[in-house]
């Protein structure tokens, strides 16, 4: 996600949107043993590598980094971008360090192979960082094309979108559904998601940037972090990494 950029929102764009989303490039039947929580942080400001990762391992759990290795050190509108020791502190304290491109280009508007480029100039910076290969991609803005999903690198296990919606049964690993933990009612519909999904031992992602008292409209605040994983540990949640979540999948 984000920010000073937006999207396409013309029609064909929407009607493009639409059968990206249905089109699964990698489809599987997932099965858990117990409802499982990954919480994710998108780009990711520093916030994100101090404030929620001190919440996140309070609760014993730790969370996936999509990282844009353009954004180290960049300032934006959700505050300062980490900085490159952020990585191996957080790779090291077992978060996992996700790929969200390099250069946080919007993937439906970029031939594939521009995109392959900048998938494997993500990994080599982010080696260089003290991270392995990441195990997992985000989608900036949520945005992709059907060529992009059929030809992500297989070193990924799975790629997320920003549709909401539970991951279990019928799932594309090539768009996975996630929650926003910000913005008018964000909080609220993850909450009700998270009851849902202790009933049917489903999967729910949620992804926003900064993590502070007073947020960005793209953030979300620490005691609605703290509120979420109490709720989800209360639910008899299991709060893992998005990779290490799939790695529990029955099915
Ligand atoms: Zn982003």
């Amino acid at each position: 996600m984000t920010l000073a950029y937006a999207p396409r929102r013309d029609l064909v764009s929407k009607v493009r949107r639409r059968m990206t989303q249905h089109y699964a490039a990698r489809p599987a039947k997932l099965a858990f043993a117990e409802p499982v929580l990954s919480i994710t942080f998108d780009d990711f400001p520093a916030s994100a590598a101090i404030e929620g990762a001190r919440i996140l391992e309070r609760h014993g759990a730790r969370g996936t980094y999509y990282t844009a290795s353009g954004m180290a050190g960049v300032e934006g509108p959700c505050g300062m971008g980490y900085a490159a020791p952020d990585i191996a502190r957080l790779a090291a304290a077992g978060h996992e360090i996700g790929c969200h491109t390099s250069s946080h280009a919007d993937c439906a508007q970029r031939d594939v192979f521009t995109t392959l480029e900048d998938l494997a100039h993500n990994r080599d910076a982010l080696r260089r960082m003290g991270a392995p290969a990441p195990r997992s991609h985000a989608y900036p803005y949520g945005e992709t094309k059907p060529q992009v999903k059929d030809n992500l690198p297989p070193r990924f296990m799975s790629a997320r979108g920003i549709l909401p919606g539970l991951n279990v049964g019928a799932t594309d690993l090539a768009q996975l559904h996630a929650y926003p933990l910000f913005g008018p009612g964000g909080m609220d519909r993850v909450m009700k998601a998270l009851k849902r999904a202790a009933k049917r031992k489903a999967w729910v992602i949620g992804f926003t940037h900064d993590v502070a008292d007073t947020p960005s409209p793209w953030g979300t605040r620490s005691d609605e972090l703290e509120s979420l994983l109490t709720e989800a540990r209360r639910l008899d949640f299991v709060i893992l990494p998005v990779t290490a979540a799939l790695e529990r999948r029955l099915a």
